[in-house]
């Protein structure tokens, strides 16, 4: 991984780091053939669900991994910035009704 792929994890780990109670509200699947490795998604993620990791058999060297999948609040972010449609992200039923 290049030096601002390892900058990139950073500070989606920065991110995460600040989130007390985690949303477990959602889900992001990635489709790594389409994944280009450009790291948009990682940067748009705003609880640093998301982080580079390496992949010598891919030919960037690099692919997305989910990494903190209790952090994803479903959001969609991910989704929406990704320009090759390989990450796509949906809200999870609340545990919280569920019990009701
Ligand atoms: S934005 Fe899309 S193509 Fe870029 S790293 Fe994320 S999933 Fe891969
Ligand atoms: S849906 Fe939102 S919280 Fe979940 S991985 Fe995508 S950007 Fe991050």
């Amino acid at each position: 991984m290049s030096r601002d792929d390892h900058k990139i994890n950073e500070e989606a780990l920065a991110r995460r780091a600040k989130i007390k109670n985690p949303a477990k509200k959602g889900k992001a699947v990635i489709e790594p053939h389409f994944c280009k490795g450009c790291g948009l998604c990682i940067d748009a993620c705003p609880t640093g669900v998301l982080l580079f990791r390496e992949a010598p058999d891919n030919r960037w060297g690099v692919e997305v991994e989910i990494d903190g999948p209790d952090y994803c609040s479903g959001c969609g972010m991910c989704e929406m910035i990704c320009p090759d449609f390989a990450i796509f992200a949906y809200k999870t039923e609340d545990p919280e009704k569920k019990a009701v």
